[in-house]
């Protein structure tokens, strides 16, 4: 049995925060979702208007708002590397200002407020895993600067609100996570394989694919997310959410086109500017201190994110 609770999820519309609100409302929330819709859409949600404790307003978080709220997650902010370098300077804004009106708003109604950071602040790590000790290897001028510089700025304000304001924060540290309701055209890696094997393009591998990444379902980043936010005030974060599997990304491809039954070749490309070698979580904190680590495997995950894509393949 659950406390009813008045939640604020910023990019509720998106990937991961229709997910959660979604989540948050079979808990017996009652969800304000705000969202200015840069990169998702209401369709997204649209299966949740129905429901009296669900709400969705149109809003950009880089202009203050005036809400009465118990909890504010923050996700606003596009995630992926073509969405988020398509307008480098809103996206620092988005992250900044962002932070800065949620903070005010927690501030102001005394709401606990959590922040949806990213592994992106470890840049490309010389550590490996990279646990939440390690400060990070980000290139402040390249063009994945406007994301991983906004989230650490962003990072650096929810620290101080809590030192000078002494405000509830919570800040995770999210990893590659995926599933359904990722854009089918925003150019992250399981979107793109998956979109490109079930229309029997070629799969487009940067580099030599030697690179890794640990890849989280987003049922499983969710769980992470709500506990993290119901843990003990003292533990403030970061904290790594992701999974430790780590794949290379062939491997991420051979997986795609065996799942999909796909004709596909694999195709090599150009590896992008400043793209990470490694990235996997030690996530000893998230096991220790919320009980938490992902359950779905990999294949599992796939296979249901596939069956998502499938029905955009056969539209375009
Ligand atoms: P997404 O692009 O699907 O969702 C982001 C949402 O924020 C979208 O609905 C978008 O329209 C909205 N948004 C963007 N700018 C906004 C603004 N100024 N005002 C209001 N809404 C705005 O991405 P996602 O994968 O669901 O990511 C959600 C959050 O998790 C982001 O903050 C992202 O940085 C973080 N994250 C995601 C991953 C991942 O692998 N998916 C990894 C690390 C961190
Ligand atoms: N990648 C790839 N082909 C694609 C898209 C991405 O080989 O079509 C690679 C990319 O270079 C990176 C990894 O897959 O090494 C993950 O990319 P993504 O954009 O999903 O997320 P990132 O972790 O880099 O933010």
């Amino acid at each position: 049995m659950h406390t009813r609770k008045r939640i604020l999820v910023t990019g509720g519309a998106g990937f991961i925060g229709s997910h959660l609100c979604e989540v948050l409302l079979a808990r017996g929330h009652e969800v304000l979702c705000i969202d200015n819709f840069y990169t998702s859409a209401r369709a997204n949600v649209e299966h949740l208007l129905s429901n009296p404790r669900f709400e969705l307003m149109r809003h950009d978080v880089t202009f203050p708002l005036y809400v009465e709220v118990d909890e504010i997650y923050n996700l606003a902010c596009p995630a992926s590397p073509i969405h988020y370098q398509r307008d480098p300077v809103q996206t620092t804004k988005t992250s900044v200002h962002g932070a800065i009106n949620m903070l005010g708003l927690a501030k102001r109604v005394r709401a606990k407020i959590l922040q949806a950071s990213t592994s992106e602040v470890y840049g490309d790590p010389e550590i490996h895993p990279q646990s939440e000790e390690y400060w990070g290897n980000v290139n402040p001028i390249g063009l994945r600067a406007c994301y991983d510089e906004g989230k650490r700025c962003a990072e650096t304000l929810f620290f101080d609100y809590n030192r000078q304001h002494s405000l509830r924060i919570k800040v995770a540290r999210i990893f590659n996570t995926y599933g359904p309701r990722m854009h089918p055209n925003d150019g992250r890696v399981v979107s793109n394989f998956i979109m490109q094997a079930l229309k029997g393009a070629p799969i487009t591998l940067y580099g030599d694919g030697s690179q890794t990444r640990s890849f989280c379902y987003v049922d499983d980043l969710v769980d992470g997310l709500i506990r993290l936010m119901e843990s003990a005030d003292t533990l403030i974060g970061p904290v790594n959410l992701g999974n430790p599997v780590e794949f290379t990304i062939r491997e991420l491809a051979q997986k795609v086109v065996a799942l999909t039954g796909s004709t596909s070749p694999i195709e090599m490309r150009p590896l992008p500017q400043d793209d990470p070698r490694q990235r996997q979580p030690d996530i000893t904190k998230a096991k220790s201190h919320l009980q938490w680590e992902p359950k779905v495997p990999l294949e599992q995950g796939l296979k249901k994110t596939i069956g998502y894509f499938t029905a955009f393949a056969h539209q375009g």
